[in-house]
């Protein structure tokens, strides 16, 4: 049996000999009376090259190429390691992986997303340039090393139906799994899958010095026992485990591999297929967004780190939303990714190159640009001694692809990727990668090395929780500052409330009080001083701000009574501009808001409301706002209250959902105040004509922290004209 690949291949490089003239029409005459339903479109024919070498190849029954028939690819490697081809570049593509389409309709993983690559690559002269790379058909027994062997059985059963019965087998399979198939859908994936295996082989060999291969169907979301996610074999997983168990010894030897996963959806099957495996370091960064991104589940999480036999070796950069571009990639590869990689020193690099999170994708609805993608790929190529695989996965826009494709095909033939504008990254990359770095510190000392302190935890240390220590601080500040005294938590055993988290001034309960301030806040954020820069000798690398103490000096300075109420939670320093935090305003309480909420109502309840003092001013902050707001949704307390002020961090505006008196109430009684940069704000929601967010006013101030300094004058006016409108009401009754 000759080898389809070398034949396939040859019909690029020379006029197709009377054989392969015969096999070609064989294969239209095949395609023009293939059933509708099967989605041939013979016109593709006269567009595309198809090359397709024996009738046999089409049964999907029939065993694939024995391995006897690789003995060609060596005879091959020498023919054009004569021709000096060393040190180059390979690429592997196969038009047989264009009969895997879906019978009916049309679907964003189609067939043509591979022509379209290949076809530009070859305008630019690119293809000639390469080494062809022979495709082949993956063996059973390599697709097993890493699906369960019933995999291979279910799919070709499945192809073999008629295809009325396919059809109607579709329908579910795209349901539950989002996958078709049609009867050469497991031809391609063998030799999506054997393409692969094939150009990392040569690339570890020598042949080439590294390779792209325009394979499809995709497979990093194919798992051990399922194909799933468009994928039906996991490419790049039979390939990786493929290298390792070819190579274990000799002068090739590799042991171990870098799997980089830079399409937009998390490579569930890959990861889970090297779990337990140290030998493979699995990097993927992906939109997550709290598991809502396909394939929607935690697995794509900064915390999956590996099995107990492999911690570190899954490192998983979680994009919290949309719209990630260039230079937050960089700074994923740069703070992250490449250190570990040095650490790593793997032997070969593979990269699952979907091209989903390129602009203009509208799956992926992510930015980056091909000489985002170009320097990727020149960074990677620096490893392993320049052994790299880049083997497609998604990516539907064909425009977006193969222009990604192709800077990256220029990178591995060694050009210089093209010089980024200036810029740099959001705030959500740079949360994202340093939350990445604290989680995956305890596994690789290049990012341990990076943290102001090395991680610490001895067993049976005593661990303090820093908000607790903090309200001890706070406690005994508010006391020598403003004679304050703590007031009881509801019950004695009430975790998390320590007694320090509620406090009183003294004249709460006096007969002569008119004014009672009861304010709702956060912790202070949490600031990490430069450690390069010089401060001051015994300066602490974290410190706190406490800015709750100006509230504290207003109500001092004007005689009123004070109850200063803790929530413990830390105050969210950073601004993410996400409009994605605009879907958390729910009516719905987390459990550590509602407890928040139960010992607010406990304070109220037995402190606040019993004071004589005739007007109440509510003043919430941060994730008090939430509590704060909740406590006046009541007919009752509102009676009592004069005014509400909401001092916002980036915390979702929480919405009043209640009767529309009460709602009109909080309306016409509150000031919400928002950073400028806050999504209600930025969205232009606040315009609004609702009731239900109270009256919300922008700040100028784009650092929620400063706000209350900043807009001190606006805030201490509105609470005195809220009490002259009171103290007239009254009048008037
Ligand atoms: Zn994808």
């Amino acid at each position: 049996m000759a080898s389809f690949g070398a034949r396939a291949m040859s019909l690029f490089g020379r006029a197709a000999s009377p054989e392969e003239e015969h096999d070609t029409a064989t294969f239209e005459a095949m395609a023009q009376s293939a059933p509708e339903s099967l989605g041939f479109d013979s016109t593709m024919l006269s567009e595309t090259p198809i090359v397709f070498p024996s009738m046999v190849t089409l049964n999907p029954m029939e065993p694939p190429m024995s391995v006897d028939s690789l003995a060609l690819d060596a005879n091959e490697a020498k023919l054009q390691e004569k021709k000096g081809l060393v040190g180059s570049t390979g690429i592997v593509y196969d038009t047989r992986m264009m009969l895997h389409r879906v019978p009916v309709g049309d679907h964003p993983e189609r067939p043509e997303r591979i022509a379209k690559i290949f076809d530009l690559l070859e305008q630019h002269g690119l293809v000639a340039r390469m080494v062809r790379v022979p495709a082949r058909e993956a063996l059973r027994s390599e697709v097993e090393l890493v699906h369960e062997s019933h995999l291979w059985s279910d799919f070709e059963r499945l192809v073999a139906l008629p295809p009325e019965e396919l059809a109607a087998y579709n329908e579910a399979l795209d349901k539950s799994a989002s996958l078709y198939l049609n009867s050469y859908s497991t031809l391609s994936a063998r030799i999506s899958c054997g393409s692969v295996i094939e150009i990392s082989d040569w690339v570890i060999t020598g042949k080439v010095r590294n390779g792209l291969a325009v394979v499809r169907p995709p497979g990093h979301h194919a798992e051990p026992q399922s194909g799933t996610g468009f994928c039906l074999f996991n490419n790049v997983a039979v390939a990786a485990q493929s290298m390792l168990e070819r190579f274990k010894e000799g002068p090739h030897r590799v042991q171990r591999i870098m799997i980089v996963d830079w399409d937009v959806h998390h490579g569930n099957g890959t990861q889970k297929a090297f779990w337990n495996n140290k030998d493979v370091l699995y990097v993927s960064l992906h939109r997550y967004e709290n598991g809502t991104f396909y394939p929607c589940t935690h697995y794509g999480n900064y915390d999956q780190v590996g099995g107990p036999g492999a911690l570190g070796t899954s490192l998983n950069i979680p994009w919290p939303c949309k719209g990630m571009g260039d230079a937050d990639y960089m700074c994923a590869f740069q703070k992250c990714i490449m250190p570990v990689a040095y650490e790593y020193a793997p032997d070969l690099v593979i990269v699952s190159a979907g091209f989903d999170a390129a602009l203009g994708d509208q799956l992926g609805e992510c930015c980056v640009t091909p000489a985002g993608y170009a320097h990727m790929t020149h960074q990677l190529a620096a490893l392993a001694n320049g052994r790299m695989v880049v083997a497609l996965e998604g990516g539907y826009n064909l425009t977006s692809i193969s222009n990604s494709a192709l800077a990256v095909a220029q990178t591995l033939l060694g050009e210089a990727p093209p010089m980024l504008a200036p810029q740099v990254c959001s705030s959500a990359a740079a949360s994202t990668v340093e939350t990445v770095i604290r989680v995956q510190a305890p596994y690789w000392d290049c990012l341990a090395a990076t943290l102001p302190y090395m991680p610490c935890a001895p067993p049976k240390a005593l661990e303090i929780d820093p908000r607790a220590a903090m309200a001890v601080q706070r406690s005994s500040t508010m006391w020598e500052r403003y004679n304050m005294v703590n007031l009881p938590a509801k019950g004695p055993h009430q975790a998390p409330f320590a007694p320090n988290q509620i406090l009183c001034s003294r004249s709460v309960m006096s007969a002569d009080v008119s004014v009672l301030v009861l304010y709702v806040h956060d912790n202070g954020p949490l600031h990490y001083r430069d450690p390069y820069q010089q401060n001051a000798p015994g300066d602490p690398s974290t410190f706190v701000v406490e800015s709750t103490c100006l509230v504290a000096d207003w109500a001092a300075e004007r005689g009123f009574a004070y109850v200063d109420f803790n929530t413990l939670a830390m105050f969210p320093a950073r601004n993410w501009e996400s409009s994605n935090q605009i879907a958390a305003v729910v009516p719905q309480d987390t459990p550590q808001e509602q407890s928040v909420f139960e010992q607010l109502q406990h304070t109220w309840a037995n402190f606040v409301s019993l004071s004589p003092a005739k007007h109440i001013v509510l003043i919430g902050q941060g994730t008090g706002c939430k509590a704060t707001m909740r406590l006046v949704s009541d007919a009752k307390t509102q009676r009592r209250v004069t005014a509400v002020v909401q001092v916002m961090g980036y915390n979702p505006v929480p919405h009043m959902y209640k009767p529309r008196a009460l709602k009109q109430w909080y309306y016409d009684h509150s000031l919400v105040l928002c950073p400028n940069h806050h999504p209600f704000c930025v969205l232009g929601e606040h315009l609004g004509t609702s009731y239900r967010p109270g009256c919300v006013v922008q700040s100028g101030e784009a650092n929620a922290e400063a706000l209350l300094w900043t807009d001190k004058a606006r805030i201490l006016d509105f609470i005195a004209q809220q009490l002259d409108d009171a103290a007239d009401a009254r009048r008037v009754e």
